[in-house]
């Protein structure tokens, strides 16, 4: 069976939200503090930033989050 990644990295032009999988213990804070519903359960219940859109920053995931499993960084966005 093949292992999802320990590190996942989601990313949009604004918005870099990372879940380090082996660290999360599928408590669920993140999910229930998120005032944008960006994240949603697995199946294993560790979150996926699928409604990565919405996101505004406020960094409550990674502030609640009881085993710094789950970080926010902003992205500069880049004129090409
Ligand atoms: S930074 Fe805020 S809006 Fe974005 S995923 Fe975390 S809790 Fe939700
Ligand atoms: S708050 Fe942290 S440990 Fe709990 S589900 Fe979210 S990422 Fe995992």
């Amino acid at each position: 069976m093949k292992q999802k990644k320990l590190l996942e990295v989601h990313q949009n032009n604004s918005v870099k939200i990372s879940v380090r999988r082996e660290w999360c213990k599928s408590c669920g804070i993140c999910i229930e503090f998120c005032p944008k519903d960006v994240l949603v359960p697995d199946d294993q219940l560790k979150p996926i930033p699928e409604n990565i859109d919405a996101c505004i920053k406020c960094g409550l995931c990674e502030l609640r989050c009881p085993d710094f499993a789950i970080t926010v960084e902003g992205v500069e966005e880049k004129d090409e």
